[in-house]
């Protein structure tokens, strides 16, 4: 085994480092798993559904410390991270209702009887990026297990250490510990162990559309299910319309939470021309008023980026002659910091166009709803987005239009454990979350019993 030096972005700190999985050790973890989840499959619902609910109040009962190895390893503030714990236990809540609900049909036909059963797949690869470590993979692993799967999860390098203290948490409360096991390590051995291993079925990749593609391709060569998380570039869409104030007062959040390293952040701008010098006005205080700092301080909106690599990427987005139209603060001294900024590029600029993943947004005026729905789809992402206006049949007619997976009119929300989340086009493939996501974990099986005469 080899280690991994884990890295307080806030500070520059050494926080601990952190035993790398070797192969060999993945093939025993799987063997390991694949033996724990014939047993898990075989339990009675009821009982699944139990331990399920044993785990899910054994995260309640370690919200803060969760939170607080959040703020530490990947810099995200204080109230973020405690929302993020919570989120955990809230998403295994759901799934516990899973084994006792999860049934299949019986489809009337002649000479017998014909049933359906939903039957687990067996071993379930997770693959999580750092951005949200601890959503992520409970999105992954939740399901899963409520399907009646094992799971084997690989955090990001940078950010494990949540997801290791998931994995205690998850013994502590009684399941198995072959069942669900936490392999930190590289994508390059772990990640891509996964992808190669035949016992594992499926993998649940949450990541950059570049690796995100090579994982489909290698999956491809089993017929191995994939579900595909992958980047953004979406658009919050301003109407002349709209509520401006309101619109103008909460982009920033549409798009600077987690220092905008958020798959959904709303990170182009698109206002109708004839509102968009007024917007401007308005969107600069919101923009000066975020407040940046110390993660662990109450009341901190946004945090720094979560290593030095990112901030360096960030920085290559944003050169001394970038179209900056004004930008909020951020601290000096230690920690990879960079402040709110917003930009006025030209549709070609590579801002426009490419998934920046830090706190920068471009803002591009357009002229009517045809021109706005034109700008929004220019992308080979389609993830998120948002549409200001009070016009009703506007609303519907563009969240009909905008190629995206999750769309918010008036709001920036995107994600509740209770309704579907995933992409359209090069965003991603499959949807997690909502009442169907188990079944994205299970093979449908047809049995017919003929029956005879009596
Ligand atoms: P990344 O693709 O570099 O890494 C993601 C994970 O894949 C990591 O655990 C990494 O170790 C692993 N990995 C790397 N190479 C691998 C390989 N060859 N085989 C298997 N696994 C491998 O992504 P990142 O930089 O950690 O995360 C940022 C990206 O994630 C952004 O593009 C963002 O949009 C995307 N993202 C998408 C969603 C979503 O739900 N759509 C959510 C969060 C993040």
């Amino acid at each position: 085994m080899t280690a991994s030096e884990l890295i307080n972005p806030a500070t520059e700190e050494l926080l601990r480092t952190v035993e790398q999985t070797s192969l060999a050790g993945v093939d025993d973890a799987v063997a390991r798993a694949k033996a724990a989840q014939r047993d898990w499959a075989r339990l009675a619902p009821g009982d699944r559904a139990a331990a399920l609910r044993s785990f899910a109040a054994a995260v309640d009962a370690h919200v803060d410390e969760l939170a607080a190895l959040e703020v530490a390893n990947s810099g995200h503030p204080i109230g973020n991270a405690t929302w993020e714990a919570g989120h955990v236990r809230d998403v295994l809540q759901f799934y516990s209702a899973t084994p006792e609900r999860l049934s299949g049909k019986q489809i009337p036909v002649a000479g017998g009887l014909d049933i359906t059963f939903n039957e687990p797949l067996g071993v379930i690869g997770v693959i999580t990026p750092w951005n949200f470590p601890m959503p992520i993979a409970v999105w992954g692993f939740a399901p899963a297990l409520a399907a009646g799967n094992a799971v084997l999860i690989k955090p990001a390098e940078w950010t494990p250490l949540t997801t290791i203290r998931i994995g205690e948490l998850a013994v502590e409360a009684g399941l198995p510990p072959d069942l669900f096991q936490v392999l930190p390590g590289k994508g390059s051995v772990v990640g891509e162990r996964f992808v190669t291993h035949p016992d594992v079925r499926k993998i649940v990749f949450t990541g950059s559309t570049e690796v995100g593609t090579r994982v489909m391709a290698g999956a491809a060569a089993q017929v191995k299910r994939v579900t595909l998380e992958l980047g953004g570039k979406s658009a919050n869409i301003v109407f002349d319309d709209c509520d401006l104030d309101k619109a103008a007062a909460t982009a920033p959040y549409g798009v600077f939470d987690n220092a905008g390293q958020d798959c959904c952040a709303r990170s182009r701008i698109l206002v109708q021309r004839n509102v968009y010098d007024r917007f401007m006005e308005l969107l600069e205080p919101a923009v000066k008023g975020i407040a940046v700092g110390d993660p662990a301080a109450k009341g901190t909106e946004m945090g720094p980026l979560v290593s030095k690599s990112h901030w360096e990427s960030v920085v290559s987005y944003v050169p001394d002659d970038a179209p900056v139209a004004f930008r909020g603060d951020a601290p000096s001294g230690p920690g990879y910091w960079f402040p709110p900024t917003v930009l006025t590029p030209e549709r070609s600029d590579r801002t426009v166009r490419e998934e920046i993943f830090g706190p920068v947004v471009a803002v591009l005026p357009f002229e009517d709803e045809a021109d706005a729905i034109e700008l929004a789809n220019d992308t080979p992402y389609g993830l998120s987005g948002s549409i200001w206006t009070d016009n009703l049949s506007r609303a519907v007619r563009v969240s009909r239009a905008v190629e995206s997976g999750n769309l918010s009119v008036n709001s920036h929300s995107s994600v509740r454990y209770n309704t579907p989340f995933g992409g359209f086009k090069q965003s991603g493939l499959g949807r997690e979350l909502g009442p169907d996501a188990p079944l994205s974990f299970t093979e449908t099986k047809n049995v017919f019993y003929a029956i005879g005469d009596a």
